[in-house]
């Protein structure tokens, strides 16, 4: 037994916690009966005492000696975890001791709601671990202070009781307990978005727990805000906002109200504005400004209007008689009152006698457009009673009008109707011409300008206007013996009066002239000719523009477009395309083309590896003549298949057929000509990716990862170079050989709509596997080789987090929305920075922003070449980003981008020339892309840095 021994300082190192966090137990506290157990006070390097707990009954055999402490509440969390410190004697230091001794000892758990147990029974206890110490330690050398303690974490998963003890057990160990503590991580109380989200405590298992968020004071739910608490206390996903309400403005965190001055209508309104003209808010939080004194705001105005008021008084009034017709015209007033919505309307009465005595005109006479509402300052009225005196008053009113209790303004038009010519004939008729005399009417409105006479042949449409200033008109040219119909008007200052009445009279006998115009018909007849041209012409543009509208639909058609592809139309000099087996009328011609037939005979099927659509996958041997036996997967389709399912079956063997490259699965051949319908591919040792992560979490090298990802975008590439889209990839559908070689499968017709679980149907129909699929995609079907460049990012994602589940428990409309609102899944634990940067361009919403294939190969190779680069972690403390810090400062051009996390591009700076920070403050995209730096991401950032290094001097924001 010691008696004294090595310590940390037994209060506790809180950098080793991750804070947000909260202790439950700190093993200061006695603990019950532990008669092996010592409790003994030793002093620390500071001379501060402090209790240890020790066992070190190594001499003797059969040692059980336990050590529990008192009840620890759980305080709601589902997951604690438990740090232990203790030293570890190594066995071998120990002089004479028997094989007995021990270098670990166990920790276990018992839950409980009762908090005061007294005895609890060995087997009752839950094992947590066996814990053995990293460093045991072969001297005790407390003058020189030889620290040796060791330091492990353990969690307890789902706890549902009200707390539990924890317990530990020698076996026969010479160990001292320094500190165990007891603690479980919550995400804590934070503000986004204008919602509170509460301290949350994390969740059982690696769950993510949902949160409702609390709109800030003063604001209200845009959308409902939610987040994600992850396991280890961070806040993920921000969905939704909160909005401040009208009169409020964000500021910070929080809502401040709107100045005096100021105003804000709407919620979703970004800020407060300054009251607009003729209008003011002499209080704080206002969501309007009140109007001044004679202004007024319209119902339907918005509040962002200036307040306006009536318009002035119509201006300028004209009439002009014309019979009983009069038209009146205006200007508009003077004043609108600052609005576009001026209209007119009209009151008229009839005035009799001298007394001028008014009255209403009643609905006889008619206004044309309309009397009231009239846009523009003209109107036609019609149907006056011929030598009446009429009053008109012409209003202006705008939307406020209603509101302002002035008067409106008006302005008067007076007007008297025109009288008719009384007509005493004097007539003197020759063989063809016609001599008429008349009285002017007894009280012209005005004076006589001149007299108008009209006639025409009776029963004869075409008629003759002459005018005179005389009472009198000779009219010539008439035929002999045809009897012509005349009337007569005057016309005055006013207007034209009334016709007096028709007067027949018949010119004497003579010779008759021919009738119609010759020209006339012509004219007509060329009329008639144009109408038809015209005709044929429009008939033929719209025949010529829907056939033009229905070629350039078919053209935009992304499955149009891409069946051009696939029918081979569009080939590349020197590139082989793939051939879509649709294309083939017969299908089976497709897979006579592509696979080979292989004799059932060869084959031997020796086990069941796994289920597909058509039925179940096997592993077997296939005896190719001349060569050695192979290792081969056997998928067959099951007894009694439909054609259609027969069909979509051996599509996967034409496609794949067509593909031979080492990073895509190989097909061996098809056997059709017996029953079952087989597909033969080579084996594939490890089984699907996403498996086998799972299974081997955490057991590979930073490079393995990258090697097996290289493999995977090297098999896109050549997919993409062969124009094939596949639409589903993830890791589920990539296979792992012995060697680690991941080669790209599942190529069937119907996969991503009836074969792949996490296919889901769309709102445009159509299954897809939302949380792989690029945004472009999933809204309108827009698969490219760029949207399955984004699901590549996810397959990095699942490759560097071990087969997690992309965006965890999330729902897929979750995901939709928060991709949708710029979220990005954030690094993996452990993921070097350069591969998040590359997921993230994978993940540019723009899918021409995102790198191709072949340059994510370049990208990989490099960091295969140069391990060195992939030492920085995105998820180290030091590097995340974090709007805090908003500034560094550099010197060197290399220090700059490691800053800005584009260290892999060192070499290309400095072989290019920039060595200097001066130097690259004026740097473009096209000396960026000259010097290799091609992806839209990497440019963006780079250049977006530049900018504040040209604002900042070398204070860089990172
Ligand atoms: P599939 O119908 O292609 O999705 O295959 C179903 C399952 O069978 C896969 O998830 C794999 O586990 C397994 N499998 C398919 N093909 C192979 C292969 N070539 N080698 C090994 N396992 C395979």
């Amino acid at each position: 037994k010691w008696k004294q021994m090595v310590a940390d300082d037994g209060r506790q190192s809180s950098s080793v916690l991750p804070t947000p966090s909260r202790f439950l137990l700190n093993l200061s506290k006695p603990t019950l009966p532990h008669p092996q157990w010592e409790e003994i006070s030793v002093m620390d390097e500071r001379n501060t005492p402090m209790r240890t707990y020790q066992v070190c009954n190594v001499m003797e055999a059969n040692q059980n000696n336990w050590l529990r402490t008192r009840h620890i509440s759980r305080e709601g969390a589902q997951r604690v975890h438990i740090e232990i410190k203790f030293t570890l004697r190594d066995c071998n230091s120990l002089p004479g001791v028997p094989g007995t001794c021990k270098e670990t000892f166990n920790m276990y758990y018992y839950e409980s709601n009762n908090a005061n147990l007294w005895f609890i029974k060995e087997s009752q206890y839950v094992k947590i671990d066996t814990i053995a110490a990293d460093e045991s330690f072969t001297q005790v050398d407390v003058g020189d202070r030889v620290m040796k303690l060791n330091t492990e974490v353990r969690d307890i998963s789902n706890l549902s009781k009200k707390g539990f003890y924890l317990a530990f057990q020698d076996l026969g160990a010479c160990i001292a307990l320094v500190s165990v503590r007891v603690f479980y991580k919550k995400c804590p109380l934070t503000v986004l978005n204008l919602a509170q989200f509460p301290d949350t405590i994390t969740g059982g298992d690696t769950a993510l727990v949902e949160v409702r968020g609390v709109c800030v004071n003063a604001s209200e739910e845009f959308e409902a805000p939610k987040m994600y608490c992850s396991a280890d206390g961070g806040w993920l996903v921000p969905i939704g906002r909160c909005v401040c309400k009208p009169g409020f403005e964000e500021n910070k965190d929080g809502c401040q109200p709107c100045r005096p001055g100021t105003y804000k209508a709407s919620a979703t309104d970004a800020y407060c504005t300054k009251c607009p003209p003729h209008s003011s808010s002499p209080q704080e939080q206002a969501f309007e400004c009140v109007c001044e004194r004679g202004f007024y705001r319209a119902e339907t105005d918005p509040r962002s209007m200036a307040c306006t008021r009536s318009p002035s008084a119509p201006e300028n009034p004209i009439s002009t008689v014309n019979e009983t017709c009069i038209t009146l015209e205006w200007s508009p007033p003077r004043d609108t009152g600052g609005r576009g919505d001026v209209t007119y309307s009209l009151h008229c009465r009839k005035c009799s006698g001298d007394s001028r005595k008014c009255t209403p005109c009643g609905s006889s006479i008619h206004f044309v457009p309309r009397q009231f509402g009239l846009s523009s300052p003209t109107v036609l009225v019609t149907d006056l009673q011929p030598d009446s005196n009429y009053s008109f008053t012409v209003e202006s009113q705008n939307g406020v009008s209603d509101l302002s209790p002035t008067p409106k303004g008006t302005v008067v038009i007076n007007v008297t109707t025109s009288q008719t010519v009384s007509v005493v004939l004097k007539e003197r008729r020759s063989k063809d011409s016609v001599t008429l005399a008349w009285q002017g009417p007894e009280r012209p409105d005005g004076a006589i300008v001149e007299y108008e006479v009209i006639y025409y042949e009776k029963r004869e449409q075409n008629y003759t206007v002459l005018k005179t200033r005389s009472n009198m008109m000779t009219v010539e040219g008439l035929k002999p013996g045809t009897t012509y119909v005349f009337r007569v008007r005057a016309r005055t200052d006013g207007g034209y009066g009334t016709y007096g009445g028709e007067i027949e009279l018949e010119t004497s006998h003579e010779d008759v002239f021919p009738i119609g115009d010759p020209n006339q018909s012509t004219i007509l007849a060329v009329s008639i000719a144009g109408g038809i041209v015209l005709l044929v012409f429009l008939v033929t543009c719209f025949v010529v523009s829907g056939r033009h509208c229905g070629y350039i639909k078919a053209k935009q058609d992304p499955d149009e477009e891409k069946m051009q592809f696939q029918h081979g139309r569009v080939k590349l000099p020197g590139s082989r395309i793939y051939i879509h087996p649709h294309t083939y009328e017969d299908p089976n011609q497709a897979v006579r083309d592509f696979a080979k037939e292989i004799d059932a005979s060869n084959i031997r099927i020796e086990r069941v590896i796994g289920a597909g659509e058509f039925g179940e996958v096997c592993s077997g041997r296939l005896r190719v003549q001349g060569k050695r036996e192979i290792y081969v997967a056997i998928k067959s389709l099951k007894a009694g298949y439909s054609d259609k399912q027969r069909k979509d079956f051996l599509s996967e063997a034409s496609i794949m057929g067509q593909f031979d490259h080492p990073n895509i699965i190989r097909l061996e051949g098809v056997v059709t000509k017996c029953k079952p319908v087989m597909i033969i591919t080579e084996f594939m040792e490890n089984g699907s990716l996403d498996t086998f992560l799972k299974k081997h979490d955490g057991q590979f090298t930073v490079i393995q990862l990258v090697g097996m990802l290289r493999g995977i975008a090297s098999g896109m590439k050549y997919l993409s170079d062969m124009s094939y889209v596949h639409r589903d990839l993830a890791a589920r559908n990539i296979l792992v050989n012995s060697n680690l070689v991941c080669k790209v499968s599942d190529f069937g017709l119907s996969r991503v709509l009836e074969d792949d679980p996490e296919a889901a149907y769309t709102t445009r129909g159509g299954k897809i596997p939302i949380r792989w699929t690029a945004p472009e995609a999933i809204a309108y079907r827009k698969f490219t080789s760029a949207s399955d460049v984004w699901s590549y990012g996810i397959v990095m994602w699942e490759v560097i987090s071990y087969g997690e589940r992309p965006y965890w428990e999330m729902s897929n409309q979750d995901v939709i929305k928060a991709i949708d609102e710029g979220y990005r899944l954030p690094a993996p634990m452990d993921c070097p920075v350069v591969l998040h940067q590359l997921m993230l361009d994978c993940w540019e919403k723009g899918r021409s922003d995102r790198p191709k294939f072949g340059q994510i190969v370049t990208i990989l190779d490099k960091l295969i070449r140069n391990p060195a680069s992939l030492r920085e972690l995105a998820n180290s403390s030091a590097c995340r980003e974090d709007p805090s810090t908003p500034e560094l400062s550099v010197n060197t051009v290399d220090e700059w981008l490691e800053a800005i996390k584009m260290g892999q591009y060192k070499e290309n700076f400095s072989s290019a020339g920039y060595v200097s920070l001066d130097s690259i403050l004026y740097i473009s995209v096209s000396e960026l892309a000259k010097m290799g730096v091609t992806l839209a991401g990497h440019q963006k950032k780079i250049l977006s840095s530049v900018e504040n290094l040209q604002s900042q001097g070398t204070h860089v924001q990172v």
